[in-house]
């Protein structure tokens, strides 16, 4: 390292021995008695040392009051450039701010918010922009391709607070509005993609339910199909019982709620018990002494059964 590099990085010493000076202009900014223990200093630059000193408003922990002083060159006297307080590595600072659209999550909207959504929003593009365009094969006759051109040439002129918003009569987009089908704006490609990812994160065929469920969705008898392109992919939940009930699934998701794959155990039935009344089946009270263990029924108890 050379003596120039060394000189350059070590601040000036009349400049850090200005402690006092520093310290001075520093309560001279503060409230009395809020500056405290001398921390340090930083070289800023030729002749220019920052001095640190503690804040002691408990308001402000771990902020210091930063003295700035300085001389010209070839002059003994040190002055002082600015102070201010500035937060140090273990002040408490606030959350960096974020932009309220990036700070809203799913769930956040309440009954009566209002969210706006952005003109260039990538999530959606015109619905009939382009709609009243023929194609070069289309069989729209080049006349009336004019006719409807000359038609909304007068109807969109002036400034766009004046637009008009109703199409003109016997457009494409005259008679979508008729049948109830125009919409300013539709979903883009984009913002499908975007919807199907996030669906089939939430209930697709990698999550833990989909993955023990006994079969998928495409074959339980409560999926109810949607319409569409992401119909091919997607349908509706109507079992109360599953935990996606009324939210869209995969095909491929499933749950232990499925119609068919689970089968209701029957109740075990109890065999029928028999009874023969049709005749009298002896029983001795006493076993026969003579026999092994097949009792005899003596002359008095046979006269005994036979009276009873
Ligand atoms: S009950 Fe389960 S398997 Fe059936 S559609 Fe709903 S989530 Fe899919």
């Amino acid at each position: 390292m050379s003596a120039a590099t060394t000189r350059s990085r070590t601040p000036d010493r009349l400049c850090a021995e200005a402690v006092d000076l520093a310290r001075a202009a520093a309560e001279e900014a503060a409230a009395p008695g809020v500056v405290g223990e001398h921390e340090g200093l930083v070289r800023e630059g030729d002749r220019v040392v920052t001095h640190l000193f503690a804040c002691k408003e408990p308001g402000y922990r771990g902020w210091r009051w930063a003295a700035t002083v300085a001389r010209a060159s070839r002059a003994k006297v040190v002055t002082v450039d600015e102070v201010v307080l500035l937060p140090g590595p273990d002040a408490v600072l606030a959350p960096e701010w974020v932009p309220w659209s990036e700070r809203l999550r799913p769930g956040d909207l309440g009954p009566g918010d209002l969210l706006p959504t952005e003109a260039d929003d990538l999530r959606l593009e015109p619905g009939y922009s382009g709609a009243d365009e023929p194609t070069p094969n289309a069989a729209v006759s080049p006349d009336m391709a004019e006719l409807v051109e000359a038609e909304d040439a007068e109807v969109t002129e002036g400034p766009p607070a004046s637009l008009s918003t109703v199409p003109s009569r016997g457009s494409i987009a005259s008679v979508a509005e008729e049948l109830g089908v125009r919409r300013a704006r539709v979903l883009s490609r984009y913002g499908l993609h975007s919807s199907a990812d996030r669906w089939e994160g939430a209930f697709g065929p990698r999550t833990p339910m989909a993955q023990a469920a006994p079969a998928p969705c495409v074959s339980c008898g409560f999926l109810t199909p949607i319409g569409g392109s992401l119909g091919q992919a997607f349908g509706v939940c109507a079992n109360e019982f599953s935990p996606a009930d009324g939210r869209v699934v995969s095909l491929a998701y499933g749950c232990g709620a499925h119609s068919e794959a689970a089968v209701m155990p029957k109740t075990p039935q109890p065999a029928p018990p028999v009874v023969d009344e049709t005749r009298v089946d002896p029983f001795p009270l006493r076993p026969a002494p003579d026999s092994g263990s097949v009792p005899a029924v003596t002359d008095e108890e046979s006269a005994e059964l036979g009276h009873s």
